[in-house]
């Protein structure tokens, strides 16, 4: 243990570990170990939002994908996935009713359907902003070129969200087929952040042949790549999808990991995401409690909100639904957070003095 916290003290004064330490970390965890990083996590999240949460209106515009990443319930390949595609009439009604609801942010996230043209999206984006400009407007619709993240950036568009997946390339190689690059996805993130955007990676935890040293390695490009935000949830399958028998990924690391990256990067917006509410009632706020502060309700017409089935049972009612916010604001009042009326743009570390 006491190697343990001496390391869990170097990453709260440092922010930073080598990859074999990010390893240790992991291997040789305990509840206890957690408990502490769970703590430190959120004393620093508390000096920068205070005891906010962020809340993100997710409308999910389509889950027509040429891509087929093999862990993907949307992928080209699943002939039993329902495709549906929202007009951009019924996304800017999703918006009337999320601004209604008090939403400030609006994330548009879907397949890579080709549908959404630069011409269709800005347009789109150029009706949200003039409609609700202060609002923020996130993207999260794949891989596109430089000129097109140019054109959305000066269109509004605010952030953009494009999971690494994971920095080990080889990985990156046994969960996507070779149509996909590593080396693209990487240059993506990078060419958002060159233009502007409040630019946000991630990764899933316990993906297929996922090891610890390929964690580390997600966590030292995260330190490295110093994201605005970062998203990450458990793999959890799809039965229609080549790794439908795999084992999926657990609360208590997604949690553990959600702690360190709090205290690699203690400004980033950090969700507590669907998928962890999808595998425990309370996922959700376990990842509150680890150092999150960010959810994301859904804010789909309901009529398509099964069809973006990612994985197995994805939550999208219930408690996931935007329309619940007054409950999820009571649950998260009971573990002592407030869900805010706020765009909830990321803090800059300067600023707050850290
Ligand atoms: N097409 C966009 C992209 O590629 O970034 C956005 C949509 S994509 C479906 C959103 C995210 O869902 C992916 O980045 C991936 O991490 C996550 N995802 C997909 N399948 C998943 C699964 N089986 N378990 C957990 N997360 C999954």
């Amino acid at each position: 243990m006491t190697k343990l916290l001496s390391l869990i003290d170097k990453l709260e004064q440092n922010h930073s570990l080598t990859v074999e330490e990010y390893v240790y970390l992991i291997d040789n965890r305990t509840p206890e170990a957690a408990k502490i990083l769970a703590e430190k996590a959120d004393k620093v999240r508390r000096q920068i939002y205070g005891n906010a949460v962020f809340i993100r209106g997710l409308i999910e515009v389509s889950n027509i994908c040429k891509n087929d990443c093999y862990y993907c319930g949307i992928r080209k390949s699943n002939r039993n996935c329902e495709r549906y595609r929202l007009t951009p009439e019924q996304i800017l009604d999703c918006c009337d009713e999320g601004y209604r609801l008090g939403f400030r942010t609006f994330v548009m996230q879907g397949g890579e359907d080709g549908f959404f043209t630069d011409e269709v999206l800005c347009s789109i984006v150029a009706d949200i902003k003039q409609r609700y400009p202060d609002c923020a407007v996130t993207l999260s619709m794949g891989e596109r070129s430089e000129e097109s993240y140019q054109k959305l950036f000066d269109t509004g568009a605010d952030r953009y969200l494009l999971r690494h997946e994971t920095a080990d390339s080889e990985h990156y190689a046994m969960l996507h087929p070779k149509e996909l690059s590593f080396e693209d996805r990487i240059n993506c993130l990078k060419t958002l952040k060159k233009i502007g955007f409040q630019t946000g990676c991630g990764f899933m935890v316990g993906s297929p042949f996922q090891t610890t040293a390929m964690l580390a390695k997600d966590l030292k490009f995260v330190e490295e790549f110093k994201p605005d935000m970062c998203g990450i949830g458990p793999f959890v399958p799809h039965k229609d999808t080549p790794f439908a028998d795999k084992t999926g990924g657990t609360a208590e690391l997604t949690c553990y990991l959600l702690s360190i990256i709090r205290l690699i990067h203690p400004e980033v917006l950090l969700p507590s995401t669907t998928a962890l509410g999808t595998i425990d009632p309370n996922g959700r706020e376990k990842g509150i409690l680890a150092g999150a502060n960010v959810v994301m309700p859904n804010l789909s017409p309901s009529i398509v909100r099964k069809k973006y089935e990612l994985y197995n049972n994805k939550l999208s009612d219930g408690d996931e639904s935007a329309q619940r916010k007054e409950n999820l604001a009571k649950r998260m009042q009971s573990i002592g957070y407030e869900i805010v009326t706020d765009r909830g743009d990321v803090k800059s570390k300067k600023k707050e003095g850290i």
